[in-house]
This record gives structure tokens, sequence and C-alpha cells, in this order.
């Protein structure tokens, strides 16, 4: 077994340590505060090639292994985790595509994205349907003319206010059927404005094809402002033939497939959040001097500083092991997907936690950044599922 990074995987880990040191740390605080879309800096990261990483050579994409996505999206998310999750959000999208597209659909589903810098959404999650996406009710059904027509409503969708093109799971037939099918709506393609601090009103889109979206109003959450997360509604969305994916009963395979795959991109989130907070804490304890000593030479403090530590460590094997299963196609590759994610999503709260407390009041003020870093952790152990629905995969492979 060999721990050392290839030439190209250190290649990709220099090129985004440059990236989020210049172009995310220097501002991230005020770009946080201020609520905006990060467009200037998402339009870098896809000049730079660290957007997208899932597409296929095929279509001229970069086609990045697991291993280097992991790492490129634990760079990114040392900077901040709002724009990671945004980043991460395309491959999570196209990653169905990429998986079980025709070469047809690669061409016209994926190609865009290598074109210019568009974003996509998955959209999974409904207001009554979250852990349990089985019971989702969004469904396509079909009319005289052969067609499909797509109704229904998605919740929490990251990039939705700015998404050129929705990959979009639904019921077929009515909105009680056992079948589940993956369809992808293409909207008019969405070009990033030249700031950073774009807020987007509610939007309305009537598509050429038939049909609206309805995109609400951005969501006011507790952390990660730098992604944008809204409610998405189909109406009457018309849908050719070749905007299925794959067999239209196997959605629930797909949907398998595509968070086996990005788990592990959701703890390479937690992986960098957690060394974030311990370098940010590290720094403010070397300097803090209280009872004549600074805060790092007090014992109790350093056994804090030493737990944090072994949680970053710890989570980042957890989480190069799940990408060499993930990347292996093992067999047993979810369960490590989970492990990774439930550890990594541990390690960020208990470091941006313990972190914020070696801070004192310093750390509940909004101008520490360890603050934010406490905001942004608890969403790691939420989406692409609760840390409960991890437990409940890795038990049912266990027994
Ligand atoms: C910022 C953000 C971005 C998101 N981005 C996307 C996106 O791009 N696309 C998308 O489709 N979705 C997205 N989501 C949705 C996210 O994946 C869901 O919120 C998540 O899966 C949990 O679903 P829920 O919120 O309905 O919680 P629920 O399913 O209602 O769960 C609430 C709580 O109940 C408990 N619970 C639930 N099920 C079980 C169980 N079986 N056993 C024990 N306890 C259980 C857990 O404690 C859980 O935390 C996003 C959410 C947020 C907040």
């Amino acid at each position: 077994m060999d721990f050392s990074l290839t030439e190209n995987q250190g290649m990709y880990v220099d090129t985004v340590r440059k990236f989020v040191k210049n172009e995310i740390l220097p501002q991230v605080l005020h770009l946080d505060k201020g609520h905006g879309f990060p467009w200037t800096i998402i339009s870098k990261a896809w000049e730079l090639g660290i957007l997208n990483l899932c597409i296929p050579e095929s279509v001229k994409g970069y086609e990045v292994d697991v291993i280097s996505a992991a790492l490129i999206i634990e760079e990114m998310s040392y900077g901040d985790t709002g724009i990671s999750t945004s980043a991460m959000c395309n491959d999570l999208a196209n990653t169905v595509i990429a998986q079980h597209g025709t070469d047809e659909q690669k061409e016209m589903f994926l190609k865009p994205f290598v074109d210019s810098p568009l974003l996509a959404s998955f959209c999974l999650t409904e207001p009554g349907a979250g852990s349990d996406n089985s019971s989702m009710t969004t469904f396509i059904q079909k009319g005289d003319d052969g067609r499909y027509v797509l109704n229904g409503a998605k919740s929490f969708i990251t990039n939705a206010s700015f998404a050129s093109q929705f990959t979009v799971f639904c019921k077929v037939g009515k909105p009680t059927s056992q079948l589940l099918a993956c369809v992808i709506v293409p909207a008019p393609p969405v070009l990033p404005e030249g700031s950073n601090s774009c807020v987007p009103p509610p939007k309305e889109i009537t598509l050429p094809g038939g049909g609206r979206i309805l995109i609400g109003k951005p969501e006011d959450k507790l952390g990660q402002h730098l992604s944008n997360t809204a409610s998405v509604t189909f109406e009457d969305v018309v849908i050719g033939g070749h905007q299925i994916i794959g067999d239209r009963r196997l959605g629930f395979r797909y949907i398998v497939d595509a968070l086996d795959f990005a788990r592990p991109m959701v703890a390479a989130i937690g992986v960098g959040l957690a060394r974030r907070a311990l370098d940010v804490t590290l720094a403010y304890t070397k300097e803090r001097k209280q009872f004549g000593q600074r805060l790092c030479d007090l014992p109790v403090v350093r056994d804090t500083l030493v737990a944090m530590w072994k949680k970053v460590e710890l989570s980042e094997m957890a989480l190069m092991k799940a990408a060499v299963k993930v990347q292996e196609k093992a067999p047993d590759q979810g369960i490590y997907a989970s492990l990774a994610k439930n550890v990594a999503a541990e390690a960020a709260l208990f470091c941006a936690n313990e972190g914020l407390h070696l801070h004192g009041g310093y750390g509940f003020m909004s101008e520490y950044e360890i603050s934010k870093l406490v905001r942004d952790a608890h969403i790691i152990d939420i989406y692409e599922g609760v840390r409960e629905v991890q437990n409940m995969i890795i038990g049912r492979e266990l027994v």
C-alpha cells in the first residue's frame, strides 16, 4: 500500500492550494457575510480545470480519477465548503449521465459543461421525501403523442437558481409508482456574472419544448452561504425519450451509484473543513497568551489540539480508503463511502466546535473564521444522507 501522491495528484493539490490561498481565503469572510453567489471564483475554478471532474474524455472532459477528485474537493473545502458544495454538485448531477448515459446523451448534456462554466443541479429531495426518497411523488407520465410530461416539486436543491441543467429523479406513470427514472432537463444557459455578489430573485423558466420550471427564493441558511440552495418545481415539462437516462425502471440503482461516488466527495468536504478548523485554532492558540504562556502550551489545550489532529488524520484515511474502493468499483464501495462520510462529518463538527471553544469569547465573534466553520460544519452530517442513513447502510452490509 502506497500513501504517497502520484505526480498528477500532487499537481492537483498544489494548484488548488494556490487557488484557495489567493482567490478564496483572503475574501471568504466578507463574501460569506454578503450572502451573494461567488461567480467569479466558480468561473476561475472552471478555467483552472477543477470543476466538472467526472466528465469523460470522450467529450473532452477531464475524467479525473476518484482519488484526485477527492483531493481537489478537500483542498477547495479548506477554503470554503459552500463553494466546494456548489462545485461538487455539478459532478453529483452529471455523474449519472457519465455513468449511465449513451454517447449521444454525453455529447448533448455533458459537453456544454466543458465548453462554458455552467452549473447543474441534482434533484432528489422533496418536501415529503428526504431520507426516504422512495416516497417521492414527482413523476413522468406518457401522453398520447408518446412523449412524457414531468410534474413535481423538489426542495433544498444546490445550484438551483443558477443551474443550466437539472438531473431529476421521478416516479414513472404515477406518483405512487414503484418505478423510478432519471431524466435530464436542460434549461437556458445561465452564464457567470462578473461579480462575487449576485443574489438571484425567484424565477420562472418557460421551456421551448413545453412546460415551466419555477425556482424558489434562495434559502436563508445557517451556514455555507456561498452555495445556492432553492426549491425547484417542474410544471408540465415535456420530456423526450433522449432525456431519459438508461433504463427508466432503474432510477434507484442510479441514485445508489451517484451517491457511492458523491459520498466520498462529501467526506472530502468534511476533511477540508476539519483541517481548516485545526489550522486556524493552532494559529490562534500559538498567539494568545493566558496565565503567562501561550494557550497551546497549556496541557489541556494541547490535548484538545491533539484530539483535533487525530480526527483530521483518521478521517483523511477513511476518505482515501473510500476513494480507492469507489475508484476500483469494489463490491463493498458503499459501506466505505458511508464510513468516510460519517467519520469526516464527525471530524468537521468536532474540530469546528472544539476550535471555537479554544478561541474563547473571540470564537463567538463573526469576524473569527472559526465561527463560520461551526455554522458550515453541521450540514456535512446531513446532506447526501443523514448520519443515521449512513449507519443503516453500514449495518445492513454488516449483518
Ligand atoms: C444546504 C443543503 C443542500 C442540499 N442539497 C441538495 C441537493 O443538491 N439535492 C438534493 O436532492 N437534496 C439536497 N439537500 C437535501 C438533503 O440531502 C436532505 O436534507 C437530507 O437527505 C435529509 O432529508 P430531510 O432534510 O428531509 O430530513 P429527514 O429525512 O426528515 O430527517 C430528519 C432527521 O430524522 C432522523 N432520521 C431520518 N431517517 C431516519 C432513519 N431511517 N433512522 C433514524 N433516524 C432517521 C435523522 O436524525 C434526521 O436528521 C440539501 C440540503 C441542504 C440543507
